[in-house]
């Protein structure tokens, strides 16, 4: 298979755990036959230094024409003083509005060799591998908005939660996609016991999946219930899909029971095969450039790229297998590992991992 992804390192670590991520890239290219050709592009305040803007024309032309695109991560104290279209983050928001995503993909996985790290008593004898799908451009960030002064309550302030089928139909593709390369489960968070928005969002995924996705198994939490299960009983969890509110909160929290930023990956899915794959955490300016940075959470979005992009389960379950082996072999970068474990800086952890691919 012939692959052109779209590099955009960033800032700060994101120069290091990219070139992470390609080098593992490199390694399951060559293992299994394909040939992957990456191009470095500008973005955030490399972006900005090179050229003054956040987001050049010519990044948003190539990731367009690319088959997937692998992100850093963006921002920094030197760029923090600059206005709002201007700073870093602002070409994070514009590529993925080019590229049209709006679902947004997170896996929560903890891995058995950092059960250590899960603030959660069960984990040592609880599995957790659940992926949050969320929708991410619409709901209440989105809908209407103000501010006014009333007669009787004096200042008073709203926004509108507003979801339409098409919406809620196209979210609840994404997951269902996902979730039949994976348990085939489904627990879709709602409050449809208060909201009108809910109760359409219920109706919508049943609908559309029972017409098709049949062999997916959907059932419905609502979203206090869903905060408290997380928390209670993991392990039971494939898939939970949500609107973009409610998954916001439940991804950060579903993110805390695993242990380290530095191991979670994530991506931005859309319409077509062609996603954005990122780790969740930002540039790190405080270890960037000293080679202490985990590449893992960018190895490990990589792996979801060639899923979730390209099809190639084999592939992005040896990447998998490949972080597992090395974690169980001891290897932790300065952020998982405890004083007695074996140390190793970004480099190094890559390679690990790319050996045993
Ligand atoms: P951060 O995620 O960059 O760092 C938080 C802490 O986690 C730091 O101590 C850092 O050293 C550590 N950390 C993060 N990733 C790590 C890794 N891979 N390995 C080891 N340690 C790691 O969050 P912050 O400090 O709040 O933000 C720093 C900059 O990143 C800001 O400019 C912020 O706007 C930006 N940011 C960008 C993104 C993104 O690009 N998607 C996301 C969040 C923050």
């Amino acid at each position: 298979m012939n692959k052109h992804i779209a590099v955009l390192p960033g800032d700060g670590i994101g120069p290091e755990i990219t070139d992470g991520a390609v080098r593992v890239l490199h390694a399951v290219a060559k293992t299994f036959g394909h040939t992957f050709t990456f191009e470095p592009l500008l973005i955030g305040g490399a972006a900005l230094d090179a050229c003054g803007e956040p987001l050049p024309e010519r990044t948003v032309e190539r990731c367009l024409a690319s088959d997937s695109v692998l992100l850093g991560a963006v921002g920094g104290p030197k760029w923090e003083q600059l206005p709002g279209e201007k700073r870093p983050e602002a070409g994070l928001l514009g590529i993925r509005k080019a590229l049209g995503l709006y679902a947004n993909i997170r896996p929560a996985r903890l891995w058995r060799a950092l059960a250590d790290a899960s603030p959660l008593k069960c984990a040592q004898d609880t599995p957790i591998d659940l992926v949050v799908v969320r929708e991410l451009t619409g709901g209440i960030y989105f809908g209407a908005r103000g501010t006014r002064e009333d007669a009787d309550m004096g200042t008073t302030a709203w926004d509108t939660e507003q979801y339409s089928v098409h919406e809620i139909e196209r979210i609840t593709r994404i997951a269902c996609s996902i979730a039949e390369k994976r348990g085939g489960r489904i627990v879709s968070v709602d409050k449809a016991n208060v909201l009108d928005s809910s109760r359409l969002w219920r109706k919508t995924v049943h609908a559309y999946a029972e017409v098709n996705y049949p062999h997916i198994r959907i059932t419905d939490m609502l979203v206090d219930n869903c905060a408290m299960q997380l928390v209670k009983d993991p392990a039971q969890f494939d898939v939970m899909l949500t609107s973009n509110m409610f998954g916001d909160i439940l991804s950060d929290e579903a993110a805390q029971i695993t242990g380290s930023i530095g191991m979670l990956a994530s991506s931005s899915l859309g319409d077509g095969t062609r996603g954005l794959y990122e780790p969740i955490h930002g540039s790190a300016p405080d270890i960037a450039g000293k080679d202490l940075a985990n590449p893992i959470a960018t190895i490990l979005s990589a792996a979801m790229m060639l899923r979730d992009s390209f099809l190639l389960e084999r592939e992005a379950a040896a990447v998998e297998r490949a972080v597992g082996e090395v974690l169980d072999a001891g290897y932790r970068t300065a952020d998982i590992s405890p004083a007695d474990a074996s140390r190793v800086g970004c480099r190094q952890m890559a390679d690990l991992i790319a050996e045993r691919i």
